[in-house]
């Protein structure tokens, strides 16, 4: 077993090898620009249409309907943004959640200091949208509704195939920002009514800076103002010359998801199951963060009472994980997700995030309880409070393990 373990998967993944191998010939000899109208550009223009038909695939979506981008955080913007600005003469309103990622929840602040109105949806204490709250928010002026597909921090997976139903019902878009949830569980644009879709490639063991964002051509076509104005590639909808050899990884990132999937699911879910029942066994006073069943097969989020985040992940040195969100981990406020899920404050500071990939094993699971016990005991130790607990047998708060 190699350290440090790397249980952070929802922040990156390492690139799959075939996937490098698959990008490195665009670096040298097939280097063209997809856009040139000769053999070095038609090379790259089929590598990029290959591309494009795995991307697409992996979702449901045809090749026409994926619009390639640096990354999720620009296809948020290009939704929402893209949205708000075309169809300005229809409507003012957006519908979204307080739990999304900041490239959501920031696209949103930027449109209300253009005069847009929109809807922080709260969220229940497993990180759920409620679908009857998300009906009342919407008015005649709702132009769309910009729900994630799955939670970063702690994996709750939302309703999709409900929140695109009750869109469809009053004529609204619907974006989902399916980063996370894109190769990690199955999606369908279609089943559930989507119009726009984010994903990235570095989230799915493809390199970083490529992104897609899905673009339904579903009757009636959704359209969107571009953000990036320039050359007219991608539709008119995004500028700027391809980054092929970014675009084969992503493609073959997506390839490599959709075959490995069947089998892979089951067994990061039995890993991120073991690492669950292995530290809910060796200590108390834990709790999980998230959905207990409605959830990313990788994430495992646990607040560990008694303890500070920032300390526990300074003693596991030999081990990557993250105290709620990486984005805003320099400010040492609690995570706004852990916050809009009503988790106590000293229980968000003591929250750490575990995400399991492809990579991971069982070895490196146990490794990582044994190095957490040792770790949580050790900082327990100092603890008066915890020291309190004990001595007067307080009783421990609901542990909510499966
Ligand atoms: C990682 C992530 C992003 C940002 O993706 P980039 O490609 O790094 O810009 C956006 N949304 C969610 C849910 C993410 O997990």
């Amino acid at each position: 077993m190699k350290l440090p373990v790397y249980f952070d998967n929802h922040a990156t993944t390492p690139v799959d090898p075939q996937v490098v191998d698959a990008m490195l010939p665009f670096f040298t000899e097939r280097f063209g620009n997809s856009a040139s109208k000769h053999a070095f550009g038609w090379e790259a223009d089929a590598a990029v249409h290959e591309a494009r038909k795995n991307v697409g695939s992996l979702i449901g979506a045809a090749p026409r309907e994926i619009v390639f981008t640096s990354g999720a955080t620009e296809s948020d913007n290009l939704a929402i943004k893209g949205v708000a600005e075309l169809y300005r003469d229809r409507g003012d309103h957006i519908v979204t959640c307080a739990a999304e990622h900041k490239a959501v929840l920031d696209c949103c602040k930027f449109l209300e200091r253009h005069g847009y109105r929109v809807t922080y949806l709260p969220v229940d204490s497993h990180g759920t949208v409620d679908l009857d709250k998300l009906r009342a928010a919407i008015d005649e002026k709702t132009l769309l509704i910009s729900i994630m597909a799955a939670n970063n921090e702690v994996g709750t997976v939302q309703p999709l195939e409900e929140i695109g139903r009750i869109a469809e019902e009053h004529g609204i878009l619907f974006h989902t920002d399916a980063t996370q949830a894109v190769g990690k569980m199955p999606i369908d644009v279609a089943a559930c009514r989507i119009h726009l879709l984010s994903m990235t490639a570095h989230k799915l063991h493809g390199p970083k800076g490529i992104g897609a964002l899905y673009v339904s051509a579903r009757k009636p076509a959704v359209r969107l103002n571009p953000t990036i104005h320039g050359g007219g590639h991608e539709g008119g909808i995004r500028s700027g010359t391809l980054n092929v050899p970014g675009i084969v990884g992503f493609g073959k990132a997506c390839a490599i998801a959709r075959e490995q999937m069947a089998m892979e699911l089951p067994h990061i879910t039995r890993l991120r199951d073991r690492l669950e029942a292995g530290l809910f066994s060796h200590l108390d006073e834990l709790h999980l963060n998230g959905h207990p069943t409605e959830r990313l097969c990788g994430n495992l989020n646990v607040a560990f009472g008694y303890v500070e985040g920032e300390s526990l992940i300074m003693g596991l040195n030999d081990v990557a994980v993250s105290s709620g969100s990486t984005c805003t981990s320099a400010a040492l406020e609690p995570s706004h997700v852990l916050k809009a899920m009503g988790i106590r404050e000293d229980l968000a500071h003591g929250s750490i995030r575990f995400g399991l990939g492809r990579f991971n094993t069982e070895e490196e699971v146990d490794y990582v309880v044994r190095r957490v016990e040792e770790e949580v005991t050790r900082l327990r130790g100092l603890s008066p409070l915890y020291a309190k607990r004990v001595a007067t047998g307080t009783p421990a708060a609901a542990s909510s393990g499966k």
